[in-house]
């Protein structure tokens, strides 16, 4: 048995806030009837609709995926290209990525159905470390680097400081690799900040996410999370 409100919130319809002002409104029906009150629990059995549209049940799923380069970050994509999904044939539940990473980038990507867990992760006041390994054009200066460390202005305004760390540099190729944390998540950011320092990101690799990592796994491959690593998330 779940809460009504909560069964709402992980389908992704609403948070779970929204939904008890939708069942508060008298939107909600349990097996037809309305229930307009909270606290009220509902068996796997129960037909719950909002607004009259059914609301799926799935058990809850959670997938760290490493995603390959030229992938889609989608559930379909209407130029046929490939989707993060494919790579879950005989996965039954309606998965879908926790944020985006860019057609180009590999990494690591969690893929889940509970949409409220979803929303928190992507919700702009949930901040954890994401690494990134970018290999970039040229070798930046050291003052270059230290733009990034201080935070750096981009069109949608200032970066929050990142903590950049070289790995290596190829004099010959003049190409270098750097480690690069940062906690926001804004779109395509760890490019952005360093073609703003004049370094173009040639390849871009999600190392890391809060605690979780790629070990273990190749591009294409995934693994479920441990009830442990979900409630860590959370
Ligand atoms: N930063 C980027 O530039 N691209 C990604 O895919 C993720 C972070």
């Amino acid at each position: 048995m779940e809460r009504l409100q909560k069964v709402i919130a992980h389908s992704g319809i609403a948070s779970r806030r929204k939904a008890e002002q939708l069942i508060q409104e008298g939107k909600v029906t349990v097996n037809g009837k309305v229930v307009s009150e909270l606290g009220v629990k509902v068996n796997r059995n129960d037909k719950v609709e909002v607004e009259g549209i059914p609301v799926h049940r799935e058990e809850p799923v959670y997938y760290l995926l490493y995603k390959p380069r030229g992938v889609i970050s989608s559930v379909s994509d209407d130029k046929g290209r490939k989707v993060v999904t494919d790579f879950f044939p005989f996965i039954e539940e309606r998965i879908y990525p926790v944020g985006r990473l860019d057609y180009d980038t590999s990494g690591l990507l969690i893929m889940t159905n509970d949409g409220e867990f979803a929303n928190s992760l992507m919700h702009p006041k949930y901040e954890v470390d994401k690494l990134y390994i970018a290999k970039v054009k040229g070798i930046p200066t050291r003052e270059a680097i230290k733009k990034l460390e201080r935070g750096i202005v981009l069109e949608d305004g200032k970066t929050a400081p990142a903590v950049v760390k070289l790995v290596s540099m190829d004099k010959k190729k003049q190409t270098a690799i750097y480690e690069m944390t940062i906690r926001e998540g804004r779109n395509r950011q760890v490019r952005r900040m360093f073609e703003a320092i004049g370094h173009p990101v040639l390849k871009l690799r999600r190392e890391r996410y809060a605690h979780l990592t790629l070990q273990g796994l190749q591009p294409g491959e995934y693994r479920e999370l441990t009830p442990h690593e979900v409630k860590q998330l959370r």
